[in-house]
Parts: C-alpha cells; structure tokens; sequence
C-alpha cells in the first residue's frame, strides 16, 4: 500500500521559520497523485491492503499505512499537522469535541488518587466532567482564582498532576500569568494545560509561554462559523502519544469531514480574529460611554487591571466581552430581547454575533455566591462579536439598552 506520505507533492512547500499566516494556510498538506490545490477530504472509515501479508505488515507496525480511521485519516492529520505548527507544538491529537479533548488529557495522564488544582472559571462542562464523572474514579480536585498563581502554589500538593485553566476566563475576561503558572506547575510537578479556545494560537500560544498542553474546542473560532463540533490537544510528541492512544481505544476522534472544515478555517483565522477584535473593540467603546452600562469586561480596554499581562500574553484582544446594566435579570433580560439580528445564545467564536445572560444559562446551575464570587451578576450579559459590521450591532444592542 503506498502511504499518503509517499504521495507528497514535489511542490510542497519549505516552510522553515515560516509566520503563524503562513502555516494556517500551508502546513501539513499532503497532496495525492491527483495535484489538487485544496486540501483533499478522505471519508473513509476503512482501507484496503493488496494482500494479507501487507495486512499483517500495516497492522503489526512493520509498515507505514493508514489501517482504520479511528488510528489515522489524512484529512485528519493535515488538521493535526497545520494547528500544531501555528500552537508551534510537536504534536496535536484531534478529538470529537472540545470536551473530548479535556477528557483524553485526563485518561491519558491522570490515576486514581492523583490531585487536580482547576481555574474556578472554565467552561461549565468542564466542571460537570471533573466532579460528575472524574471524581468517582478517584480523582480530587479543587478549584482556584486563575489570577493568583500563589493560590495555585499553596493549593498543591504531593498528588497534584494537572493545572487546567482557561484564559481570559469567561465571561469576565480575567486573564491568568501563564508563565508564572508554569513555573509553579514546573515546581509541583504538575502538566499545565491550557484551554486557549477563546484566543486561540492566532492571538496567544501557551506553549510558547511554558504551558505543556493546549487543549481546543475547535467548534468555536477554528470553525468560526458554527458548522461542526470538533477539539484538539497539542503538546510535545511524549505528552501527546498517551492522549492519541486514548483515542484510538477509546474512539472520540474527530471526523474526516469536521477535521476538513476546520483545516479550511485555520486559513482564515488570523484575519477572521483581528476583525472579530477590531468588531469587539467599537462595540466595547460604545458600550463604555453608555449612560446605562455600569461595568465593561474586555481584553482590550486601556483600564484592564491586567493591561500589562494581556499586552504580554495576547496579540490582540478577541471577541468577547461582557458588560453589567443597573437593574439585574430584568434589565439583562429587557436588553437582550430587544436585539432583533443578534443571536440569543450561549455558543461563542461564530461569524454571527451572539448574547447571553450568564446567570441564568452557561452559569445558571452554580449558587449565587459563586456566580458573584466569579463576577456573575444578575445585571451581567456577554456578547461574543461576530463579523458583521459593528455598526449595526450597536444599533441592535442600543435598542433595548437605551429604553432601559
Ligand atoms: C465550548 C467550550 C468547550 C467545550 O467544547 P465542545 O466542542 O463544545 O465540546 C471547552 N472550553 C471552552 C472554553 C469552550 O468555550
């Protein structure tokens, strides 16, 4: 059997130094006998061999060769391939979901008995995941403020194995020292990883940072379009093999088709994040001198409390923000209903932009001393800014914050 390998185009391009654009739009590519410019797309579950002993060859490791498509799929690969390049990770292991990928880290990586310190603000399945299915496997975790990395330090102990944390945190756009993270991580001997789902590589890369593991929900800005769920995790090869024997045995691997979609909008993730930014940045601007607006959370205001960490850490800064109105859920809620083009939902990182009440929804099951430790008031809502122009999701959002 010829190996997708052996088919390389002799074009293929040198990539050496090359800038995170370029690998967006260059890296792991293979091209087939066929010369296609656009990465092919291979839907196939299974593949064929020209005799058993090239069966038993392929199967036993003695021979390069795609088997099944739960162990490989080159359409697969070249989404592994071209976001390891631009996290400027060895390896990367793409999974079915962005919780598939936090659970393959955590199987991969984790046994009974060991610690795990996590940010107080991430994802609410990710919660859900460690304390309804983690936890009764033996695993004990405790939840930390990701803006003090001394917390991180006194909560650790002989056991502890994984910082997992999310940053900027939503929906209140903490951002968290990754590198003075890693230097307790380092220091505990614990993994660090980070889910950099909301900057993604083309703003910040953990990595680079001293992070050991990225971990990706790729259904939001790698989509960027709300088309398909997908996750990755990329690290060096010796932390990423354990999570691809995983999935091999376990199965959550990503489809050839998603991984098809998601390679086609690495291409445009550079551009599609300086706008999302930009789009972002004159709704935050507007929002910050609305009468009706008590308090804006945003990566990119020159009154961050972090200004210095963000301008260390992120390139630009993304498109999400959050912002409180006097008057709680009822004034939340009268903003919100009033928008007429703006999507009422919780999903995040898509061309079209969309509003949530946090309170009620993405943190609706969490009391309300934790919602207002986290920063969650009733009066909070999030806007996660999409590509339309900003114009006219002011006009939307001044319709009920001005009449409030
Ligand atoms: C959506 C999301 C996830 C989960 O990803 P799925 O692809 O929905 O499984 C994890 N982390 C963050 C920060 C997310 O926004």
């Amino acid at each position: 059997m010829t190996d997708i390998h052996d088919l390389l185009d002799p074009y293929q391009s040198d990539l050496t130094d090359a800038e995170i654009e370029t690998l967006a739009v260059r890296a792991g590519q293979y091209r087939t006998q066929e010369h296609e410019h656009s990465e092919a797309i291979f839907p196939t579950s299974s593949y064929v061999f020209r005799s058993a002993a090239e069966a038993q060859a392929t199967f036993s490791g003695n021979a390069q060769g795609n088997v099944y498509s739960r162990y490989t799929n080159p359409t697969v690969r070249t989404f592994e391939e071209r976001l390891a390049a631009m996290e400027g990770g060895e390896a990367c292991a793409a999974t079915a979901s962005g919780m598939a990928a936090i659970l393959s880290v955590v199987l991969a990586h984790l046994k009974a008995g060991d610690h795990v310190l996590c940010s107080q603000s991430v994802f609410g399945s990710t919660i859900n995941l460690f304390e309804k299915y983690l936890r009764k496997f033996g695993l004990d975790i405790d939840y930390v403020d990701p803006t003090d990395a001394s917390a991180w330090k006194a909560k650790s102990r002989a056991e502890t194995r994984l910082f997992f944390l999310e940053s900027p945190s939503n929906p209140v756009m903490e951002v968290a020292d990754i590198e003075a993270l890693a230097a307790v991580a380092k220091e505990v001997g614990a993994l660090l990883a980070i889910d950099n789902c909301f900057c993604t590589p083309a703003i910040q890369r953990p990595l680079s940072l001293g992070a050991d593991l990225v971990v990706h929900s790729a259904t939001k800005f790698i989509d960027g379009q709300g088309r398909c769920l997908g996750g990755a995790v990329v690290g060096s090869k010796e932390l990423i093999d354990p999570v691809v024997g995983v999935l091999r045995t376990a199965g959550p691997t990503m489809s050839p088709f998603n991984a098809w979609v998601f390679t086609k909008g690495l291409e445009t993730l550079s551009l599609r994040m300086k706008a999302h930014s930009e789009n972002c940045t004159a709704v935050a601007e507007w929002l910050e001198q609305h009468p009706k607006v008590t308090k804006l959370n945003f990566c990119g205001l020159a009154s961050h409390p972090q200004r210095a960490l963000i301008d260390k850490q992120q390139s630009m800064s993304g498109g999400v923000l959050s912002f409180e109105v006097e008057g709680g859920k009822e004034a939340a809620w009268h903003v919100i209903d009033s928008t007429r083009m703006i999507s009422i939902t919780a999903n995040l990182g898509d061309a079209k932009t969309t509003i949530t009440h946090p309170a009620t929804t993405t943190h609706g099951r969490i009391t309300e001393d934790e919602r207002l430790a986290a920063g969650i008031s009733q009066g909070l809502i999030r806007v996660a800014v999409g590509l339309e122009n900003p114009k006219d999701v002011i006009k939307d959002l001044a319709r009920g914050l001005d009449s409030l």
